[in-house]
């Protein structure tokens, strides 16, 4: 990790073209990304996206798609199979570019590493299943069919919090159904995405079948998101950038024959029940790894811990003297348990919410940045925290944990669910009663019991919210693969 943490500084501050279908285009107007825990440090420098370019993308990828599409699906499965296998050899260094670009820790880098090629692998396997689909029930006198065809020229945009392994889950879900891509990756981390383009050409997929297409969210994500051509979008980001590429796309264009499919996986306001009966210590150590890992930047970050009024005070008291011992500073040193939050925009939002935090409850640790050159903040606790307080309600993406008491477990399923979110939550109690209870009631689109609420395993947790956490997707899922396809039935009379 050492020797390619150093190999990957030799390369910062390089300059990247766009990829257009293929193409490799510059503009001169540059956006620089930048290393959130020593900000002068220049990661990647790159070309954006003029709105022109952005069209000619979407008119680019609807004119590949009928050749794409046609490529046998077995090529395309061994195309993203090698592509695993690129990662797979190629791990440090993307651990290191994560590390440089995201503000991950080595072991936070390596779980996303993995998880990319786990989304590859799974996706490829996923794939063969549907291009051999089950035969429907064979009427008398009929040949009975069912075929999966991809959508079209499709939109990817990934969030920065993960900013391989959900921009490669999304992209290679598209390419390897047969559809052709933009890929508009978040402008605080387009070095990575520039990476995995790499991979992409290098696997074998033609550079015709994606673009990659850099640029300002909100200057070029409306043109791609309302062009007539776009036929999906498949987007993972916060609620309100969601909520308005919905908006966006419902409305048809001149020339659009197709109702647009948005797929949206959004934020989150997860919660974690600590029950009396419950085993006190693992609920601690579940709590603070799922509120402070990444530096709670994870859209399944515990952002709320309830705790029923018989532990309270003694949970508080564990848990404040864990959290006290975790280190921050800059990623790149394995010392830092955590690193920077993202980008000063982020860093000032989340000392606000802390604000507003210290008026609605208790501080109880942290509260505070930390002092330095990066973006950093000390991992942040705060009790006593209602219902209706912001803290309770609001996403703050960053690391700041409220504590809420509730009466008995009744109470605490109650408050979990008072949110308008619905993505991941945890239940740590020994009551097997209680345990089904939470599996009937806790809305979520990911419930665990007796284990933090982070860290879904592709194939074992397919991973969507409820409510306003998305449109439930599933990621990592044997259904995902369907958000790209549509069904042909033929039937045929035979004599
Ligand atoms: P964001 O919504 O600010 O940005 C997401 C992406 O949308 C970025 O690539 C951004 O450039 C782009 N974008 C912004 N405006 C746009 C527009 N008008 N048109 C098209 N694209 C536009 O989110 P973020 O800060 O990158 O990520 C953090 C958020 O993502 C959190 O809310 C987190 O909970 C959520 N998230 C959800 C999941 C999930 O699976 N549900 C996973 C990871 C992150």
């Amino acid at each position: 990790m050492e020797r390619a943490l150093a190999d990957v500084r030799a390369q910062l501050g390089k300059e990247y073209p766009l990829l257009i279908a293929g193409d490799r285009v510059t503009t001169g107007d540059l956006l620089k990304s930048v290393n959130p825990s020593r900000p002068r440090e220049v990661v990647g420098v790159h070309h954006k996206a003029t709105t022109e370019l952005a069209k000619t993308a979407v008119e680019k990828a609807f004119a590949n798609f009928a050749e794409w599409s046609r490529t046998p699906a077995a090529d395309r499965v061994q195309m993203l199979l090698r592509a695993a296998a690129i990662l797979r050899e190629r791990k440090l260094e993307f651990d290191a570019w994560l590390v440089f670009e995201a503000g991950k820790t080595w072991p936070e880098a390596e779980a996303e590493t993995a998880e990319a090629i786990d989304f590859c692998e799974y996706y490829a396997r996923q794939m063969l299943r549907f291009s051999h689909p089950d035969r429907p029930v064979q009427l008398p006198g009929e040949k009975d069919d069912l075929e999966y065809l991809p959508l079209g020229a499709g939109i990817i945009i990934p969030p920065w919090n993960f900013a391989l392994a959900i921009l490669a889950g999304m992209t290679t879900a598209a390419l390897v159904t047969g559809n052709t891509a933009i890929v508009k990756p978040s402008s605080d981390t387009p070095t990575i995405a520039q990476k995995f383009a790499e991979v992409l050409l290098e696997a074998g997929f033609p550079g015709s079948c994606f673009s990659l297409l850099v640029g300002s969210g909100a200057q070029v994500g409306d043109v791609i998101v309302t062009h007539p051509k776009t036929r999906f979008i498949s987007f993972t980001g916060s609620r309100d950038v969601g909520l308005h590429i919905n908006e966006l796309a419902a409305r048809p264009q001149k020339g659009q024959i197709w109702i647009r499919r948005v797929v949206a996986e959004m934020g989150g306001k997860d919660a974690i029940i600590v029950d009396r009966e419950s085993d006190l210590d693992a609920a601690v150590a579940g709590v603070a790894q799922s509120a402070f890992g990444y530096q709670g930047q994870k859209c399944s970050a515990c952002s709320r811990a309830i705790v029923d009024e018989a532990v309270y005070d003694q949970f508080i008291d564990k848990l404040k003297r864990r959290v006290e011992t975790l280190s921050v500073g800059p990623s790149d040193s394995p010392d830092n348990y955590m690193g920077p939050v993202i980008n000063s925009s982020a860093k000032k939002s989340i000392l606000e919410y802390i604000e507003t935090g210290k008026q609605e409850g208790r501080l109880v640790a942290g509260g505070a940045e930390v002092k330095g050159d990066g973006y950093f903040i000390q991992p942040t606790v705060i009790a006593d925290i209602e219902s209706g307080d912001r803290l309770f309600q609001e996403e703050v993406f960053g690391p700041v944990l409220a504590v809420t008491k509730a009466r008995d477990f009744d109470h605490a399923l109650q408050l979990a669910n008072d949110t308008q979110y619905g993505l991941t939550g945890a239940v740590y109690t020994r009551n097997r009663d209680k345990v089904n209870k939470a599996r009937e009631q806790f809305f979520v689109g990911n419930l665990y019991i007796n284990r933090k609420c982070t860290g879904a395993m592709v194939g074992a947790h397919p991973f969507g919210g409820f409510n306003m956490s998305g449109t439930d997707s599933k990621a990592g899922g044997p259904d995902y693969l369907l958000q790209f396809l549509q069904a042909k039935s033929i039937a045929e009379k035979v004599d």
